[in-house]
C-alpha cells in the first residue's frame, strides 16, 4: 500500500498530466499515478544505479514498461522540454531540491511544465524562496505526520498575468500579529509556510515546538563553545527562537 505521504503527493497531481518524478527511487509514485489512471504516462528519473534498477523492476512488475520510462541522470537533465506537465520531487532536502529546480530552469527543462509537487524533507524555506524567485505560485500546502515523521508538501502552479491580478498575495504578512519588521515577517512566511500559518493544525504546532527544542539544544551547546563566531551564531539562533515562539503564541491565542 502506498504511504499516505505519497498518496497526498499524488492528490496534488492534476488528472491527465504526464508526470516526471525526479529522484523516484522505487518509482512507487509514477506506478501509482499511471495504475490509478490519473496519469497517462510518466518518466521516473534517478541519479543512482541501485534505485534506478529498483525502479525498473517495479515498473516491469506492474506491467507498465510501455507507459513509464525509467531514466538515469542528474535532476531534470533526464527530461526534454515539453515532455512533462507535472514535475514531482519528494524525499530530499530543500537545498538539493532547489538546485535541481534552478539547474532545470536554466536548461529550459521547466518550459511547458504546468505544476510542481514538492516534498522537501528539510529546508522548505529554500524551496519556497525559489518558487517566489522564479514566479511559481504556491497554490496549496500541507503538513502531515506519518510513522512519527513530519512532512510538508508544496503544490505550485503557473499563473497567467490575468490570474496573477486576481490572486491575493499569499506572502502578505499582514495577518501575522507579531512584533517584527516587514522583512522578518516575510521570512517567517517563507520558513513556516503562508498557508500553514493561516490555518495551523496540530502537526504544525508539533513541528515548530520540536524545532524550538532543537534550537534550544544547539544554543546550549554553543553557549559552552569557545569557538570564534560562536557568540554571533548564538544571537542569531536566539532571535530565530524568539521569532518562532512569538508566532506560535500569536497563533495559539488566535484559536
Ligand atoms: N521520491 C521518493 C519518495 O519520496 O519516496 C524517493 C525519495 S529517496 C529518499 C531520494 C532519491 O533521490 C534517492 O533514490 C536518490 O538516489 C535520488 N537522488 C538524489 N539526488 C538526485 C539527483 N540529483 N537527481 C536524481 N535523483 C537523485
Amino acid at each position: 500500500k502506498l504511504s499516505s505521504r505519497l498518496q497526498n503527493i499524488a492528490q496534488y497531481v492534476t488528472e491527465g498530466s504526464r508526470v516526471a518524478d525526479i529522484g523516484s527511487d522505487h518509482a512507487l509514485l509514477p506506478v501509482y499515478l499511471v495504475q490509478s489512471g490519473k496519469s497517462p504516462s510518466a518518466i521516473a528519473g534517478e541519479l543512482n544505479t541501485g534505485p534506478l534498477l529498483a525502479a525498473r523492476k517495479q515498473v516491469a512488475a506492474a506491467g507498465l514498461s510501455a507507459k513509464i520510462e525509467v531514466r538515469q541522470g542528474n535532476g531534470l537533465a533526464v527530461l526534454q522540454p515539453g515532455e512533462a506537465d507535472t514535475v514531482t520531487i519528494a524525499g530530499m532536502g530543500g537545498s538539493l531540491m532547489k538546485d535541481i529546480l534552478e539547474e532545470g530552469f536554466q536548461a529550459g527543462k521547466l518550459e511547458g511544465v504546468r505544476e510542481l509537487v514538492l516534498q522537501p524533507n528539510i529546508g522548505e524555506e529554500l524551496v519556497r524562496q525559489w518558487l517566489v524567485q522564479r514566479g511559481w505560485h504556491l497554490a496549496e500546502e500541507l503538513i502531515m505526520e506519518e510513522d512519527g515523521k513530519i512532512y510538508e508538501l508544496l503544490h505550485a502552479v503557473r499563473l497567467s498575468p490575468d490570474q496573477i491580478k486576481e490572486t491575493p498575495d499569499i506572502y502578505d504578512a499582514g495577518f501575522l500579529q507579531v512584533n517584527a519588521a516587514a522583512p522578518s515577517k516575510q521570512r517567517l512566511l517563507l520558513k513556516m509556510g503562508p498557508y500553514l500559518l493561516r490555518k495551523p493544525n496540530a502537526v504544525f504546532f508539533k513541528k515548530w515546538k520540536s524545532e524550538l527544542a532543537k534550537l534550544e539544544r544547539v544554543t546550549a551547546q554553543l553557549a559552552l563553545a569557545e569557538q570564534p563566531g560562536a557568540e554571533e551564531k548564538l544571537q542569531q539562533f536566539k532571535s530565530e527562537m524568539d521569532a518562532i515562539q512569538e508566532v506560535l503564541q500569536c497563533l495559539q491565542t488566535d484559536k
